[in-house]
């Protein structure tokens, strides 16, 4: 006695394809420009059908946030910085907190994101304040490590102004350690550059520390 089996479910989607007319657009041509036609390869790759709608986009949009999130890469510095550096007589440290930044890292490709703080010590000149992130921004949108982006940030300022120090602290967490591998979700990567006097000077370094509220963080 044998028993009756449940018949499968006989419907496939591609059965249907012959209701689709927008499936005929859809060739290998189907991209422009490298990243495009990357980001198509990678979806074919994962086992996606690309032709499905949610997808037909993708690519165009991929190489778009791709531009946007690189665009650092083509900020000329000098032009960024034109006419806001002033010449002044203060000598007090000038700190700007608490700059979100967006960065991609250069070993997945994956966003890192959070915070940085900016400090110097001013020796005759002074750069506009809306400028500090604009600058932070022109090394975050770039492929990084964030030791490196801290240097980046730290040295750019130091050759624009060449004041007495710098000191800049980046708070960072990584996708590619939240959501991958040990699953570290919120343990965040902090990374500091001390130049000058915020190097030199134990008294200059904690006066920043405590404005940031790191006074015991032990840079
Ligand atoms: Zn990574």
């Amino acid at each position: 006695m044998s028993k009756r089996q449940p018949r499968p479910l006989a419907v496939r989607p591609s059965d249907f394809d012959v209701f689709r007319n927008d499936l005929l657009d859809v060739s290998d041509e189907a991209c422009s420009g490298e990243i495009e036609c990357a980001t198509l390869d990678i979806l074919r790759a994962i086992g996606e059908d690309v032709t499905r709608e949610g997808l037909l986009d993708t690519p165009k949009r991929v190489a778009r946030a791709y531009a946007e999130l690189t665009a650092g890469y083509h900020v000329d510095p000098v032009h960024l910085i034109n006419d806001a550096i002033f010449d002044v007589n203060y000598d007090e440290m000038v700190i700007v907190r608490d700059i979100d930044f967006y960065s991609l890292c250069e070993h997945h490709l994956l966003p890192f994101l959070g915070q940085v703080d900016v400090a110097y010590l001013p020796n005759g000149k002074v750069i506009g304040l809306s400028k500090i992130p604009r600058v932070v921004e022109m090394f975050a949108r770039r492929l990084q490590v964030q030791e490196r982006m801290t240097q980046e940030i730290a040295q750019f300022l130091d050759e624009a102004l060449h004041p007495l120090g710098v000191a800049v602290v980046v708070e960072g967490l990584h996708m590619c350690a939240a959501m991958r591998g040990v699953k570290k979700a919120n343990a965040r990567m902090v990374t500091s550059a001390m130049l000058g006097t915020f190097k030199t000077k134990m008294a200059t370094r904690s006066e920043f520390l405590r404005h940031i509220g790191r006074e015991h963080a032990g840079f």
